[in-house]
């Protein structure tokens, strides 16, 4: 009998996961999903750099180069927190999964 219940409690029940890609969960407002640079008052300092604890950033400063790997990133926000120009933001928007487009971010020299 309780195996009884428990098939018609499942099949009367809405599923417990969602039907994804089509059903995308909305992020919390202070979910970290991506990590955005804006190089517009970016002074190439390597603050950034120093203080990412699994080096996920890499800043040149005689080109001009700010990069990410967003494979390393751990969201710790240090990077934020950290740059002096506030440059750098996180985002609540999942980052896209796929290896090519969120590898690096490269700012314009
Ligand atoms: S800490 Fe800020 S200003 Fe310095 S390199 Fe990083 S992003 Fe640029
Ligand atoms: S959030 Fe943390 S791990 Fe990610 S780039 Fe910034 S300092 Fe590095």
């Amino acid at each position: 009998m309780g195996m009884l219940n428990l098939v018609l409690s499942n099949v009367s029940r809405k599923p417990p996961t969602r039907l994804y890609p089509f059903d995308i969960r909305v992020p919390y407002e202070s979910f970290r999903g991506r990590i955005i640079f804006n190089p517009e008052n970016c002074i190439y300092c390597g603050i950034c750099q120093k203080k990412c604890p699994p080096d996920a950033i890499t800043v040149t400063k005689d080109e001009k180069t700010w990069e990410l790997n967003v494979f390393r990133c751990i969201m710790c926000t240090e990077c934020v927190s950290g740059c002096p120009k506030e440059c750098i933001a996180i985002s609540n928007e999942r980052a896209k999964t796929g290896p090519k487009e969120y590898i690096k971010m490269v700012a314009p020299k």
